[in-house]
């Protein structure tokens, strides 16, 4: 079994870096070569902007080369409870920027003509439990009609041409996609690096010092560098002088297995609808097949961080949760197994917008394969002096008691085990 990405491991690798010393003077520094950073970058770069984009290990080696590979519409919240505590307009308008996102991740593949397996395959959501239907179709009568057009109910008795599994019906959302995430961000750079940004790996930004509003001397392992303004896309993995954007997220770690290619029989019987696959519980499971019919089968798994030493003992829970869900899967054998950092806001929205000039696009919550690529390209808008189209410039306050490693997260971990027990 090999302990990192399958998608990672099955990806072309990014032979565009920059190989010059760093600029002294640059319009923009974006700091983070994931989704969020590269995406911005060729924004930029398409409206004339230097970049240099500063990539503390390889482009895409964390979140975005880690995930699950699902490209979903619509929130991952309640929208009713929402739409109480922050006003339906508001809410609306965060769904449907999750809608524009999964838009905004298709149209880049086709422009820039990136080969990644992209498929409108639509996400699934699984009643894990018969009363969690009715929620589930609470959630459909709520947006269907005036919010989502793309959403149909799919009953316990139409679910065998969906997935074979111990599912009580489920929640279609069918304009969600899949693809190959190693080959997007692969793609991504490339577009980007083609258009002139200067792409700098293993150059992490260690100090900021501001010169002027938004202007910035971003300091580098390999030198420093004047920047006109400066982009934070640093996922849940920042290092650095980021204290204030620490205090605000909690790196949260989420691991994944991947089992060997399975015969098309198999799938044909577990897997007909070929979907994202979402669990309705809070600590539930995500899976889908990959493009060469494997089975990514993720989840939180154990409330701590993920580490190449331990991630192994994710991989043993994982395997039970998908051999609980599937016997069939019972002898196949588990060719991938990692983890990542999902970075976490306390009310699991993103985050972006502009402290003491400096911009950021953070806090996705584990659902950031098309919204890090959307708000790159609306942040890069915003860095050129076009109106804002994202509602996710909110106010964020720290996270009380949160100063550096998140102690309290097996205890919010217990939490919500013992909701799904109850629920
Ligand atoms: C296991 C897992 C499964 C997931 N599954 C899904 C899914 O199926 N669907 C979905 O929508 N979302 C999913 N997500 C979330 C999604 O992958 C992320 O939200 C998204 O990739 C975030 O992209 P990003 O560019 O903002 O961050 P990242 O991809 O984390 O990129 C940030 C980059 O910044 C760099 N960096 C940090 N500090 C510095 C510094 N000081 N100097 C220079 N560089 C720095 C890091 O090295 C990193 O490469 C998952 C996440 C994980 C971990």
């Amino acid at each position: 079994m090999k302990l990192q990405s399958y998608w990672l491991d099955t990806a072309p690798s990014f032979d565009g870096a920059a190989i010059t010393p760093l600029p002294t003077e640059v319009d923009v520094v974006v700091v983070g070569g994931g989704f969020t950073g590269l995406s911005a970058a060729l924004r930029l770069r398409q409206q004339n902007r230097s970049v240099v984009v500063l990539e503390a290990d390889r482009v895409i080696g964390e979140a975005s080369g880690r995930n699950g590979g699902q490209c979903n519409g619509g929130l991952a919240h309640d929208f009713a409870a929402l739409a109480a505590e922050i006003g339906r307009e508001r809410a609306r308008a965060m769904y449907q920027s999750y809608l524009d996102a999964v838009e905004t991740v298709a149209s880049i593949v086709a422009e820039q003509h990136i080969d990644c397996d992209f498929t409108r395959c639509g996400k699934l959501k699984l009643a894990a439990k018969p009363e969690h239907y009715g929620k589930l179709e609470q959630v459909y009568r709520e947006l269907a009609a005036e919010i989502d057009p793309h959403l149909e109910m799919v009953p316990a008795q139409e679910m065998g041409s969906e997935i074979n599994g111990p599912f009580f019906g489920g929640l279609l959302q069918k304009n969600s996609a899949q693809l190959h995430v190693g080959k997007f961000g692969v793609g991504l750079a490339h577009a980007a690096a083609r258009l002139g940004a200067q792409i700098h790996e293993y150059t992490p930004l260690t100090g900021l010092r501001q010169i002027a509003g938004q202007a910035y001397e971003v300091q580098t392992s390999k030198g420093n560098i004047k920047a006109s303004q400066v982009l934070l896309a640093t996922g849940g993995c920042a290092t650095g002088p980021l204290a204030y954007f620490r205090r605000r997220l909690i790196p949260v770690g989420s691991f994944i297995i991947v089992t060997e290619v399975l015969p098309q029989s198999l799938i044909d019987q577990l897997f007909p609808g070929g979907r994202n696959y979402v669990t309705s519980k809070n600590i539930g499971n995500y899976f889908r097949l990959t493009p060469d019919n494997r089975l990514l089968f993720g989840g939180r798994a154990r409330f701590a961080m993920s580490n190449p030493r331990s991630d192994e003992k994710s991989g043993v829970i994982l395997r039970a949760a998908m051999v609980a869900m599937f016997p069939a899967l019972r002898e196949v054998r588990i060719d991938y197994c990692w983890g990542g950092s999902v970075d976490m806001s306390a009310d699991r929205l993103p985050r972006a917008g502009q402290h003491k000039g400096l911009f950021y696009a953070l806090g996705y919550s584990g659902h950031g394969v098309q919204m890090s690529v959307h708000l790159g390209q609306q942040m890069a808008n915003t860095l050129c002096g076009k109106p804002s189209l994202q509602p996710w410039e909110n106010a964020w306050p720290p996270i009380p008691g949160h100063v550096g490693k998140p102690w309290f997260l097996p205890l919010v971990g217990a939490y919500y085990t013992l909701r799904d027990k109850l629920s």
